[in-house]
């Protein structure tokens, strides 16, 4: 058998390593249109940043070893450059000969990724704008700061590869002005935790222009580069970075009358294979169905990427393998902090018109309070209202974020509740963790509200009903809450008297737990209450 493989990165890289492993006799040929294959494209603002110092770290594995470890016919600065599905050939292109020859194939397997956005706009070819995608992108980038010892940069767009290259350039001493054209960045978030981002964004120095998107480039006098937005601002730089998303890179298959999706992805089924049974697709290429929602989506992630290579790879051997869908779980650095998210976001429900969801807001501590350096995690949760199902977490931090975020993950992944979280064992001591660590905490949480213990409330519904607020006076100097009554907890059982009985009561206290104890005392004594999530600590971002 003769596997064609187009694309030699994330996708195609495992796809061809797999194959080699489970039949030693298929001949594989993998062609990748740049000099190098398997290569961390992950990697590529860390090396700008300088924290990855050699370029020769980013190449994971390469065409040699391709060749000599797998067997594997390794073609790189070779393009495919048609398929034609009948003859079941695919014509390649040497780039650095010209030369063009077809290759006959029994399965073809498609992992050309996605190609970075540049739109059509004025000056977008000016010398000094960049997007970051290649190894060679990441050189050209390092040479071009050090040539202009840029000291401004502006980087277009808020997603996590715009937020990791601020990072980056903020590490070396760059002044970085982000353009967002949405009204908030890391667009899988929900806005109110993105406003968190945002303000830590600002506290590191970097400046933020939300919903306002760029309507060109032009050469300022000095030789620097402007860029211009759709308000009529003009941004100086030294360097621009383009980091405004992906597009599917899908001209071979739409050439060879592939079928594609809705979302402008190539279609495939749980099986990799495209409307053509001898040709499979994977990667960021693909769409795919979300795990929570079922909905056709595009996910450029490399951990999906990764394993849809391995299952095409397994599909063409025979056996049964299926892709279960992604869940879009992603972790990005952003400074001290850490942003990762799994799942459905708040949004994403509402826009799919889903009301059968409840939120919770968290403030837990990373680790044991009393052990040093536990820092205040922010836990967003989402779960089914009906049946307690866990649909989405986004964890926000500067420490102990990734371990959270993956045990959401993987509950999510095997179709958990919110009471399997309650009673997840998750690994424990001082230095890492909490005896109820905050996986378990929003197990709880949510459960009490399911099973009626403690209703919850938010802080859009606070607006004309009775506020009890527990916090003590200090807290309440600090940061006062207007037209609340304030009972500090441990008085409340000796004022109930103050408290009206046929009106319901939000009650907050700073974080959601005091307020919790105070809910408890009202409902077993018969007053209607209401915890609102996250307390003071939820309005601070919430509100604004
Ligand atoms: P790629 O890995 O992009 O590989 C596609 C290859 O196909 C390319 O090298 C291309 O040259 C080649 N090709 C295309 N067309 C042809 C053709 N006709 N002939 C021959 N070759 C062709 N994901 C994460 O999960 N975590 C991260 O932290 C993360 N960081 C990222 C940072 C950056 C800067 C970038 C660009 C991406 C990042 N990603 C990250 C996304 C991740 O890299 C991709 O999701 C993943 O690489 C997709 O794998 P793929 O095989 O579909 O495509």
């Amino acid at each position: 058998m003769k596997i064609i493989i187009v694309g030699g990165v994330a996708g195609g890289a495992s796809c061809a390593a797999r194959l080699r492993r489970l039949d030693e006799k298929a001949e594989i040929l993998m062609v990748e249109r740049g000099p190098y294959v398997s290569y961390a494209n992950c990697g590529l603002p860390y090396h700008v940043g300088g924290s990855i110092e050699k370029e020769s770290s980013l190449l994971v594995a390469t065409e040699q070893m391709f060749k000599g470890i797998f067997t594997v016919d390794c073609r790189t600065n070779c393009e495919a450059v048609g398929i034609s599905p009948k003859r079941k050939t695919v014509e390649l292109k040497n780039l650095l000969t010209g030369e063009v020859t077809a290759e006959a194939y029994d399965k073809l397997v498609l992992s050309p990724g996605a190609a970075p956005i540049r739109p059509p706009l004025p000056g977008i070819d000016l010398p000094g704008i960049f997007s970051v995608r290649t190894v060679p992108d990441a050189k050209h980038i390092r040479e071009w700061l050090d040539a202009k010892q840029a000291k401004r940069a502006v980087v277009v767009g808020g997603g996590f590869i715009g937020l990791e290259m601020v990072e980056n350039l903020v590490h070396r001493g760059l002044e970085v002005t982000l353009v967002e054209k949405l009204s908030q960045i890391m667009p899988p978030l929900d806005p109110e935790m993105a406003r968190l981002v945002g303000r830590y964004l600002s506290k590191h120095g970097v400046k933020q222009e939300l919903g306002d998107g760029v309507a060109g480039f032009r050469q300022a006098g000095d030789g620097a580069l402007e860029v211009l937005t759709d308000s009529g601002k003009a941004h100086p730089a030294d360097i621009v970075i383009l980091a405004i998303g992906v597009r599917p890179e899908t001209a071979l298959a739409k050439a060879a009358g592939l079928e594609l999706g809705q979302r402008g992805g190539i279609r495939v089924d749980e099986q990799m294979r495209t409307s053509d049974p001898d040709i499979l697709a994977v990667g960021d290429a693909v769409e795919v169905k979300d795990f929570v929602t079922g909905q056709w989506t595009l996910i450029p992630l490399a951990g999906p990427a990764n394993r849809q290579g391995r299952i095409a790879a397994d599909v063409i051997c025979g056996r049964a393998s299926r892709f279960r869908g992604t869940q879009g779980t992603s972790i990005c650095r952003l400074f001290e902090g850490t942003i990762a998210q799994t799942g459905a976001s708040e949004k994403t429900l509402v826009r799919l018109g889903d009301t059968d969801f409840e939120k919770i807001y968290l403030y837990p501590n990373s680790h044991a309070g009393y052990y040093p350096g536990a820092k205040m995690l922010v836990v967003k949760v989402l779960f089914r209202k009906s049946d307690g199902r866990l649909l989405g977490a986004q964890v926000l931090g500067e420490d102990g974020v990734a371990k959270r975020i993956d045990a959401f993950a993987m509950a999510i992944q095997m179709g958990a509740t919110v009471y399997d979280l309650e009673e997840a064992e998750l690994s424990y001591a001082p230095p890492y963790g909490s005896a109820k660590d905050p996986v378990n905490f929003a197990g709880m949480v949510a459960a009490n509200i399911l099973c009626g213990d403690m209703p919850v409330a938010h802080w859009n519904a606070a607006d004309g009903v009775f506020v009890l607020d527990v916090r003590n006076p200090p807290e309440i100097e600090a940061e006062p809450l207007a037209g609340a009554l304030n009972i500090p907890l441990p008085q409340l059982r000796a004022r109930l008297g103050e408290l009206p009985r046929d009106r319901e009561i939000f009650v907050v206290c700073r974080s959601a737990v005091r307020a919790y104890y105070a809910t408890r005392i009202l409902l077993q004594n018969g007053l209607k209450a209401r915890n609102i999530s996250g307390g003071m600590l939820a309005r601070s971002h919430q509100i604004v």
